[in-house]
């Protein structure tokens, strides 16, 4: 039976702390309950949206009007190979459970994702990744939700991974599980440089940051226009990408600040609930600063956080 909620105050689970309510709400734990959530948006003719750890999302000031999914469904089981192993991860997992999981069993692939909050869905959903590592670097498979209730599993080729893209921000199916095949490590190495992501991660988002991680997609280097590139200062350019918040600190965005909702003054592309902030605040201001670097470098930023019930950027 689901333990359907009315008016649920979003602001309460997003990382922001920033969301009006959802019309219905509920947590799901299994994949019975998914389905019957679905039907039940269906059957009632409401719009519905998954969720995972809400650590992606900035959600209007009017909340949801429809039923919002949190995905709990969670357990990794492994199968040992003679190419190494599969993890299999449900959706719902948090994603450090998995990197933990990894770490623990000498797997190398996952430990630089270290630190980033969510689940495996929301992960994959927005292929996320730090540091030179991305979620769908060793995923074989992924499992998803058809629209005939069937569960249908799409080879890494279907799943169309690009920087912090899929083919789920465009079908929007339900994402069930994700498969690794992870090869073994040396133990020492895989704890190092999980221990150094985690440094530099706790510098950068000391714990209790009302945030939703970078807020402007960074830029791909080699997708960017030459006549543009050519006055960014080489130097500029980290992992191939041209970071967002190099360009936003070009037009003052650090330390800047509207209605309760401010930008770091270390990172020009974290911005920040100082804990009255509100979604529109947040919207104008990352609009503001995105303007103003279309008017420097044409070059027109695009947000890695999925707005919920606010107009597209662009
Ligand atoms: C402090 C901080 C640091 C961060 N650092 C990073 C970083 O280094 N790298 C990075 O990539 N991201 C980073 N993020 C952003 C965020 O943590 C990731 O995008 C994360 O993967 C989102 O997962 P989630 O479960 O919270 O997704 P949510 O925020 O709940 O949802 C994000 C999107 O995924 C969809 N979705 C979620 N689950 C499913 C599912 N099962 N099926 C279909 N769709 C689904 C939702 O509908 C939504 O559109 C950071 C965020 C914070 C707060």
């Amino acid at each position: 039976m689901l333990k359907l909620e009315d008016n649920f105050p979003l602001k309460n689970i997003t990382t922001l702390q920033i969301g009006g309510p959802a019309k219905k709400f509920v947590a799901v734990k299994t994949q019975e309950d998914l389905i019957e959530a679905i039907a039940y948006a269906k059957n009632n003719q409401i719009p519905y949206l998954i969720i995972g750890g809400s650590s992606n999302l900035l959600i209007a000031d009017e909340g949801v009007n429809g039923l919002v999914i949190k995905n709990e469904i969670s357990g990794i089981e492994s199968i040992s190979h003679l190419g190494g192993v599969t993890l299999k991860v449900k959706s719902g997992t948090i994603l450090q459970d998995v990197v933990d999981y990894a770490i623990n069993h000498n797997l190398a692939g996952l430990e630089k994702l270290t630190k980033i909050p969510g689940t495996v869905g929301g992960a994959v959903y927005g292929n996320a990744g730090a540091y030179g590592q991305t979620i769908s670097d060793h995923i074989t498979r992924v499992v998803i939700l058809s629209e005939a209730k069937n569960l249908k599993t799409l080879t890494k080729s279907k799943c169309k991974f690009g920087y912090r893209n899929s083919i789920f921000k465009k079908n929007k199916y339900p994402i069930i599980e994700a498969a690794f095949q992870l090869e073994t490590g040396n133990p020492e190495n895989l704890q190092m440089a999980a221990k150094a992501v985690a440094w530099k991660r706790f510098v950068k988002y000391p714990p209790g940051l009302k945030c939703p991680g970078s807020f402007f997609k960074n830029l791909v280097a080699a997708d960017i226009p030459e006549e543009i590139l050519k006055n960014i200062p080489p130097e500029k350019i980290v992992y191939g990408k041209l970071p967002a918040g190099a360009l936003l600190e070009e037009v003052g965005a650090k330390g800047q600040s509207l209605n309760g909702i401010a930008i770091s003054d270390r990172h020009a592309n974290l911005f920040i609930n100082q804990g009255t902030g509100t979604a529109q605040a947040f919207y104008n201001l990352a609009k503001t600063y995105a303007q103003k670097v279309k008017e420097k470098f044409g070059i027109t930023l695009e947000p890695e956080v999925q707005l919920i019930n606010l107009p597209p950027f662009s």
